[in-house]
């Protein structure tokens, strides 16, 4: 028996290492759930137990959204424009009408998604997730999932968000870790705004006593701001420092409204700041600081948000706004900053750089094949790392690989059945909305 599980051979190889190398004629060697060589393509091949044809495609690190909501995706297409607190409350009358059923068939929803769009890793914020890290990893995906935690809205009281704060611990109990290690359990308090500071100590007393990271939103919007100023005279992130948040590692998602002192607060490795461009747009939140985030300590993701925010989870087309949103320098290479974003650098912002986000050897198999020469959008292709930040689009995914195990091969999906998760998706929706919408 051939030892090498998976060859790709003579394919181009975007690297996404610091220098952005580029192999054009190179082979990918993987044996289990790693990359054991990226070489010049050799004749004969070596033996595989599987081979992938990579002439004519890239090869690239599989992509990470930092920041969704894998629970909401029978929301695409329910909200024109709104702004986030009427879209909030819009929301959160029609979540009440989904049972676990529908839950299910959206985080299998939004998993076929992903695969589709080249995503192979997420970090998700949302309620019963032990039943989510059993659906990705049927799945098929990595994910850092993070029970959500928020002071109920309304009349609802302190037992509420108890009953919250221990389904946390039972969740960090029952999957760190789960699937292989492609799950990882995090905590996950909405906001500041969402949570009492009682809530908040709870949750840095469960964070310090499992080690596990805190994925929040922050500064989203100016309202936010203002809020937080008026009760307790500190900017969000200033409380966040004097709580103690930043004391743990964090993932800020948003972080639209940034003084520069905020950016300093925030500067620390231990802290990851999501970008989701595509969101913040339609809430009509703003747009963050992008040029003045990017190449600090701290590290500078991409996200989509969920599906009921920005309805895709594109991440190319939040690596495309990324690059053109935003008053740029040329000496900032926007297009290259926006790929580390959705790969090597929103590894970082997960605390899963030594495994993921770079094709090299000892990482991680997480890959995909991208196929940028035969549609009239990406051809001709002059260059093809501006290819995949202007011009490219999640259907150019080809194939999609997790930790070795080829999850999508020429567009075809093979850890679960797309036509029955679109079915049952559909009937959901039709039930849950019934043609309403914002
Ligand atoms: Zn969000």
């Amino acid at each position: 028996m051939p030892d090498l599980d998976l060859l790709i051979h003579d394919t181009t190889v975007l690297t996404m290492n610091a220098d952005f190398d580029l192999l054009p004629h190179h082979d990918v060697l993987v044996k289990g759930q790693f990359i054991t060589a990226v070489t010049p393509t050799v004749f004969p091949k070596p033996e595989a137990r599987k081979l992938l044809d990579g002439r004519g495609l890239m090869l690239m690190p599989g992509l990470i959204n930092a920041h969704t909501h894998v629970g909401m995706s029978f929301f695409k297409g329910t909200a024109a424009a709104a702004d986030l607190f009427e879209w909030l409350n819009w929301t959160g009358r029609q979540q009440k009408k989904m049972g676990p059923q529908d839950a299910y068939w959206s985080v299998m929803l939004a998993a076929t998604e992903m695969i589709r769009a080249g995503v192979t890793t997420f970090a998700d914020m949302y309620f019963n997730q032990i039943a989510t890290a059993e659906s990705i990893a049927e799945a098929g995906l990595r994910a850092c999932l993070g029970e959500g935690i928020m002071e109920p809205f309304g009349d609802a009281g302190r037992e509420a968000v108890d009953a919250q704060l221990d389904g946390a611990v039972r969740f960090i109990e029952e999957c760190q870790g789960m699937a292989d290690g492609r799950i990882s359990a995090w905590l996950a308090p909405h906001s500041l705004y969402a949570c009492s500071e009682r809530t908040i100590a709870r949750v840095l007393e469960i964070a310090g006593a499992f080690k596990a990271p805190i994925h929040t939103h922050l500064s989203e919007t100016v309202k936010e701001v203002e809020d937080s100023i008026a009760q307790y005279g500190r900017r969000p992130p200033e409380r966040m420092e004097e709580l103690g948040i930043l004391e743990h590692r964090l993932l800020a998602a948003h972080c639209v409204h940034l003084s520069p002192s905020d950016i300093e607060i925030l500067d620390r490795l231990t802290v990851g700041v999501v970008h989701c461009p595509g969101s913040n747009l339609k809430l009509q939140s703003g747009i963050a600081p992008l040029p003045q985030l990017a190449g600090r300590k701290m590290a500078v993701a991409l996200g989509t948000d969920g599906n009921g925010s920005e309805d895709t989870l594109d991440i190319f087309k939040a690596v495309y706004l990324a690059s053109v949103l935003h008053p740029w320098e040329r000496k900032h290479r926007p297009a290259h900053t926006a790929l580390a974003m959705a790969t090597c650098e929103g590894a970082r912002a997960l605390n899963l750089e030594d495994e993921i986000g770079t094709v090299e050897a000892g990482k991680k198999a997480d890959l995909i094949m991208v196929d940028l020469g035969h549609h009239p959008r990406t051809t001709p292709l002059n260059n093809p790392l501006y290819a995949l930040a202007f011009t490219a689009r999640s259907d150019d995914v080809v194939t999609t690989i997790v930790d070795g195990k080829i999850i999508m091969e020429d567009r075809v999906i093979k850890s679960l059945d797309e036509a029955e998760v679109l079915r049952q998706a559909q009937a959901g929706a039709n039930l849950i909305f019934g043609g309403d919408s914002l």
